[in-house]
């Protein structure tokens, strides 16, 4: 399994495609949060989703996108960066048996947020309420509704017994309406991408190099078997993070007066654990009082 990333363009149809195939960065991700198969499940859609729009970046770029839930589902986090970097979290990390319908797992409906970054400078945000009780689906709605491109995206997940393999395959599809874009014509077409032949394709590892080529033959143009498609290779997604010890000295700074003394009284460093790479940090009590001391 590698993680790979391209997108399409077709200037006949002006439409924009893109195709990820993420399994072992999704497999790495889940490992390190201990995410349970339903956890997993909705976080892996989530990941792929968000690498389908990381072409679109330009350089030096970010998409953070959130995703607010009601239910016993509260909170997904992606961030993808232009050159292939991702990272993610769901809250809880646990969602087995937390919930017997959708509705109890999504609640309602669900606040999206997505924030297009240069650096650190917000370059463009919107926020949408969605009731699709999906992450792909909300994300899709949100692209359609606040940003006015007509967006599908399908993302397939594929699970294995293997307890250090538990993700055997995470793999999406997404399709963009450009300026000048027939929609009624995109509207079959986007009918085509939830086909059951497509969906099969989707759910199995890609086992040839033009598999991206091959499906996208399929869902635009199954008749004539011909299109004006160029494909170009993204950089490969793979999963990383900006957590530092001096971001961690940050947090160590914002805690209320009560715990600092709480700390100082109790004498013990302290262990901080990054919530996205899970990687834990130790700030030893003379570290915390010279921080508290500035
Ligand atoms: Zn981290």
């Amino acid at each position: 399994m590698s993680n790979q990333l391209s997108r399409a363009y077709s200037k006949e149809l002006s439409i924009r495609m893109t195709h990820v195939e993420c399994s072992s960065l999704c497999n790495e991700i889940v490992i390190r949060h201990d995410n349970d198969p339903v956890a997993a499940h909705n976080l892996c859609r989530s990941i792929g989703a968000g690498l389908l729009l990381q072409p679109f970046l330009e350089k030096e770029e970010r998409l953070s996108l959130k995703w607010d839930y009601k239910g016993t589902l509260k909170q997904i986090l992606v961030e993808v960066k232009q050159d292939g970097g991702v990272r993610g979290l769901v809250r809880p990390h646990q969602l087995n048996d937390s919930a017997k319908t959708e509705e109890e797992l999504f609640g309602k409906s669900c606040q999206i947020t997505a924030i297009r970054l240069f650096r650190d400078k917000i370059l463009q945000s919107g926020i949408t309420e969605s009731i699709m009780r999906d992450p792909v689906e909300d994300l899709g709605y949100y692209y359609s509704y606040s940003e006015q491109i007509e967006t599908s995206l399908a993302v397939s997940v594929g699970f294995s017994q293997n307890p250090e393999q538990p993700i055997q395959l995470c793999q999406g599809i997404l399709l963009q309406a450009m300026p000048g874009c027939d929609l009624l014509q995109f509207e079959n077409i986007r009918k085509r991408l939830l086909d059951p032949d497509v969906k099969k394709a989707l759910a199995k590892a890609p086992k040839i190099d033009n598999f991206f080529e091959k499906v996208l033959i399929q869902i635009l143009d199954p008749t004539h078997k011909k299109t004006d498609l160029e494909i170009i290779s993204c950089p490969a997604p793979s999963a990383y993070c900006t957590c530092t010890k001096e971001k961690i000295s940050t947090i160590v700074k914002s805690l209320p007066t009560e715990d600092q003394e709480d700390i100082i009284e109790k004498g013990e460093a302290l262990i901080i654990r990054c919530q996205f790479c899970s990687k834990t940090y130790e700030v030893t009590i003379d570290e915390c009082k010279g921080i508290w001391a500035k």
